[in-house]
């Protein structure tokens, strides 16, 4: 049987639920598959002892864009929380992002932003050309201090590389404030879905056919008759049987446990930015919702290498792998009926609302 539908969909995350809402919205019939066996990609919250938990790693809403904030806030009322993560090194606690309750940290005699601005313009001089590398701009940007304290190890170990080897733009994500501000992102809107990100993704689906534990590469010629159009949010390399070669990503493991207290950390989002611990980050998950429960549930993010079978979280966006994606995105652009979108087909690292984004503005 051939076009049963308008459109199918390849992967419940948010590119996928986003242009399975707008299809569906628009009257087109809609079959959605995932491969997993839950919705929401790498979004999905799980409720444990009360709380939700972010299964694939904190995730905090954030944009600029006032349109998808609009979108959103159709599916989920928002909280108001706002990111403002801690990070430990060498057993002392400092604000993150940098701003001046990070300068006063580090440096004792750090009142007043002149007082800051004084110690990193002098430690920004060891850098006097275009910087080449993430070392060379984490230095041009807060200095050698702050780079081994609160940069070095944690980039290290979520890369697997040396910074000295990392791209620049990796580290221009990150904001430098003189004032006392602990708010990690410089976005308009913040906060975290109400019920958990799960909830919102089942209300953007909500009268549209998903299928769970369905493997499109299982019967990709079956579902490739099914329907007029296809949207695929998988992996760009495994779309065409990584017939050009494999992609790198990054991977993570997570170590989740129920304590019996109510306040463990004291705040959503640790960083261990020390090569004593191999983990990168704990999330306290309660914190996300400001919620009372007389438990508490942590997660320990460890960053590993990808193999095959792990989860494909972050690309690594070098010149090889960068070239690649492209001579794949030209294989892309030749299947007539395929649309790739979202971060596994589109290789970026995007945020959440660049991916709303992104399936907002394309055309059906
Ligand atoms: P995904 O959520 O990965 O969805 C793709 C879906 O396709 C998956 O469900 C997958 O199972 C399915 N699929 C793949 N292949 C197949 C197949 N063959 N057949 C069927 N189904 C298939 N962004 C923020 O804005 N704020 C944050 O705080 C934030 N924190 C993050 C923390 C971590 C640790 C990571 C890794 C990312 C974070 N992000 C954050 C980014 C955010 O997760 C992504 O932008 C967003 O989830 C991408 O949505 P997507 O639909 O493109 O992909
Ligand atoms: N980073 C850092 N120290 C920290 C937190 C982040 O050096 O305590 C750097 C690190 O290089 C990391 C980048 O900032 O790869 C972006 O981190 P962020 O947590 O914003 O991004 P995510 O990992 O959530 O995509």
């Amino acid at each position: 049987m051939t076009n049963q539908y308008d459109y199918l969909i390849v992967g419940a995350g948010l590119f996928g639920a986003t242009i399975a809402e707008r299809a569906h919205r628009a009257g087109k019939s809609v079959l959605v598959i995932d491969k997993r066996n839950h919705i929401a990609g790498n979004v999905y919250t799980e409720e444990q002892v009360g709380i939700n938990i972010h299964k694939y790693g904190a995730h905090i809403f954030h944009t600029d864009y006032e349109d998808v904030w609009k979108y959103v806030n159709k599916f989920a009322k928002f909280n108001n929380f706002i990111n403002s993560p801690i990070v430990i090194f060498d057993g002392k606690v400092y604000n993150m992002p940098f701003n001046m309750n990070t300068f006063a940290q580090i440096w004792d005699d750090v009142v007043t932003p002149e007082d800051a601005r004084k110690h990193i313009e002098a430690e920004r001089q060891e850098i006097s050309h275009a910087p080449k590398n993430l070392e060379e701009q984490a230095i041009s940007l807060v200095g050698r201090t702050i780079y081994e304290k609160l940069i070095k190890g944690y980039t290290e170990k979520q890369w697997g590389r040396p910074c000295s080897e990392l791209p620049t733009f990796i580290i221009k994500r990150l904001p430098v404030r003189f004032i006392y501000d602990n708010n990690y992102f410089d976005d308009k809107y913040q906060g975290i879905p109400i019920g958990g990100y799960t909830k919102m993704v089942q209300n953007m689906l909500s009268g549209i056919e998903v299928r769970l534990n369905t493997d499109f590469f299982e019967r990709k010629d079956e579902y490739q008759a099914m329907a007029e159009h296809i949207i695929y949010t998988g992996p760009l390399d495994e779309y065409f049987d990584y017939k050009l070669g494999e992609l790198e990503w990054r991977s993570l493991e997570f170590e989740t446990e129920v304590l019996n207290e109510e306040n463990h950390q004291g705040c959503a989002v640790v960083n261990y930015t020390g090569l004593d611990v191999d983990y990168t980050r704990v999330i306290e998950h309660k914190h996300f919702e400001f919620n009372t429960s007389p438990q508490t549930v942590i997660t320990y993010e460890y960053p590993a290498a990808y193999q095959k079978g792990s989860e494909k979280y972050y690309t690594v966006n070098n010149e090889k792998n960068d070239a690649l994606a492209d001579a794949y995105r030209a294989l892309a652009t030749q299947e007539p009926n395929v649309i790739f979108g979202g971060r596994l087909a589109e290789y970026k690292y995007y945020d959440m609302d660049d991916v709303i984004k992104k399936a907002m503005d394309l055309t059906l």
